[in-house]
């Protein structure tokens, strides 16, 4: 086997064992295919990258179809953050297209279906036929109504379709065999009745195709060589080819339905309808919300496209269940920030300190690189004067010899400026630092070519300027549940692992040059973490988002 065909996935080795049996490569043809009823989660990146990725490897068209065969709970809301969330990511369709596109087409099939005596009308109560269904190890039994005449079917589906009878109390069914080995294909509902607005077809329909009936043959329509879904569709595949071989004509092509597991993702929860609880009842602000594993949630949180179409790709696609590590996602998105993002200096939870032996009333602007270690991020003026903040925990009296930071009577170098020492502290009633009194090596600055600029300390320290910095509101995020697998609990709702202290906003101080960032723009904040520009950001009101902190759990496993 050669090197490229060992590191194909087993889909695309399905793709190829196709193209060697014959099918052309032109007739290659993907969709990805949401429901708009809820906004693009992680788990659906796997499945954009995946089918979009195939289009691209292949040189293939890839369709964006919204399968909106539930009015119930479809919205155009969704439909637009579903396109925007796709080409967020990167990748552009071949067409938008909808389900409801075919819903005349289906109607018209349908009744051919009925003439061919492979549909009824049935009349029973959802109870009735779930217990007739029988089970996976007991057969079912026939409906009582399985045997009308095709006229009369003919007619009560025209009565289902003119609106003449009530929601529930009646559905079509496809002929197929009560005794099937596989419970979907005893009979299923190709119908209901559903007097809802619908989000595109407005009140044309009062009966709407389920989704096995609807979705074989949309992608017999579009010609879709390979309809690749999650594995708990491939107990349906007997019955999307059924429905295929009802209306297939053999000029044309014959979709072929192929099923990989569900990306799953430690410490959340990715079904939309528990998403959509969360924003419902108010445990997060909305599907965009940071905390959210939604792309919108992920684009605010600062997640690049690259990041995450890294993910999906390290993360792979599997035959098999599966959970990935939430630490992965956290790994792809540090391992591109770190090589993009311009570092810069934030306070998140500042001590002041004064330079005693630098003048009151001086300043000085210092040359700052965004980057010290790669080319091409430029380099921008920092401000320095007598006082700044440093962070609160980079400051101990006494420490032993571990201790890299700043104590009293030790030396500390400021990040881009000068070598100071700790002199004393004052507290206050309960004992806390208020204020630090330090003095600087004046020949020490940063850059300036001088012996003590070369001069090595154990420690660097970032800080703001006191008189010069900006202050800012900074949301800084922990994982939305406290257990690893917060749905896989039988006994208990996931909610009740929500972590309490999810979000916690702290009053921040930045240097100057960050107050003309704008909304989605990233940065390191030195020494602390990856962080983004938040939507609601505003000129007097500068508000960041912490995407990930430095430390890289990931890296360290792989270890
Ligand atoms: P949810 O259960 O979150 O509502 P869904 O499967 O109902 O998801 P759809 O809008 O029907 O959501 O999904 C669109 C496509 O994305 C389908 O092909 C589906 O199989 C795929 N998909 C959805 N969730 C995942 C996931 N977690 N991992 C991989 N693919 C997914
Ligand atoms: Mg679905």
């Amino acid at each position: 086997m050669s090197e490229e065909k060992k590191s194909l996935n087993f889909l695309e080795q399905i793709i190829e064992e196709d193209l060697a049996n014959g099918l052309p490569k032109e007739k290659l043809r993907f969709r990805f295919p949401p429901e708009p009823n809820g906004y693009l989660h992680i788990g659906h990146a796997a499945s954009i990258c995946l089918n979009f990725g195939l289009g691209l490897k292949y040189n293939a068209p890839v369709n964006l179809r919204f399968d909106d065969t539930n009015p119930a709970k479809e919205e155009q809301e969704y439909v637009d953050s579903i396109q925007q969330d796709v080409q967020w990511l990167g990748f552009q369709w071949d067409k938008v297209l909808y389900s409801s596109n075919y819903f005349q087409q289906l109607y018209d099939w349908t009744i051919q279906l009925i003439e061919e005596g492979k549909a009824y009308v049935d009349n029973q109560s959802s109870e009735k036929m779930a217990i007739q269904k029988g089970t996976p190890t007991e057969p079912g039994v026939n409906s009582p109504n399985r045997d009308r005449s095709i006229e009369e079917n003919l007619d009560l589906f025209l009565k289902m379709k003119n609106g003449d009878f009530d929601e529930g109390s009646h559905v079509l069914r496809a002929k197929i065999d009560m005794k099937h080995v596989n419970m979907h294909m005893r009979d299923p509902i190709m119908y209901r009745i559903l007097k809802k607005h619908h989000h595109r077809t407005g009140n044309d329909w009062c009966i709407y195709p389920m989704y096995d009936w609807t979705h074989g043959e949309s992608d017999y329509l579009e010609q879709v060589s390979h309809s690749i879904c999650t594995l708990e569709f491939k107990s349906h595949r007997d019955l999307y080819d059924w429905y295929v071989d009802q209306v297939y004509d053999t000029n044309l092509l014959r979709p072929k339905q192929r099923e990989f597991a569900r990306r799953n993702l430690s410490y959340t929860v990715m079904s939309k309808r528990k998403l959509l609880q969360l924003v419902e009842e108010g445990v997060v602000n909305g599907w965009d919300d940071p905390r959210m594993p939604t792309i919108s949630g992920l684009r605010r949180r600062g997640y690049t496209p690259a990041s995450i179409r890294n993910f999906s790709e390290t993360a792979g696609i599997s035959k098999r269940d599966n959970v990935t590590d939430v630490a992965l996602l956290e790994h792809c998105i540090k391992d591109d920030l770190n090589k993009t993002a311009p570092r810069v200096m934030a306070v998140l939870d500042p001590v002041k300190v004064i330079i005693t032996n630098y003048p009151e009333g001086e300043e000085e602007f210092l040359d700052a690189n965004y980057n010290d270690y790669a080319e091409g991020f430029g380099s921008r003026a920092v401000p320095f004067s007598r006082e700044i903040y440093i962070e609160k925990e980079d400051f101990r009296e006494e420490a032993n010899k571990k201790f890299f930071r700043l104590k009293l009577g030790k030396e500390v170098r400021l990040k881009n400026a000068y070598i100071i020492k700790a002199e004393s502290c004052i507290k206050d009633e309960n004992g806390k630092v208020t204020e630090i009194h330090c003095t600087y090596d004046a020949d020490s600055r940063s850059g300036s070519g001088s012996e003590a600029s070369k001069r090595k300390v154990k420690g660097t320290l970032h800080w703001v300027s006191i008189k010069h910095a900006v202050s800012a509101k900074v949301n800084v995020y922990d994982r939305l549940f406290t257990d690893e697998a917060p749905d896989g609990h039988k006994d208990k709702d996931f909610k009740e692992f929500i972590n309490p202290n999810s979000l916690n906003t702290i009053e921040a101080f930045v240097e100057p040059s960050l107050k003309d960032a704008k909304i989605l723009d990233r940065f390191q904040f030195q020494r602390l973490g990856y962080f983004c520009v938040d939507k609601d950001s505003a000129e007097n009101n500068l508000i960041f988002n912490r995407t990930v902190p430095l430390r890289d759990s990931w890296a360290k496993m792989e270890k």
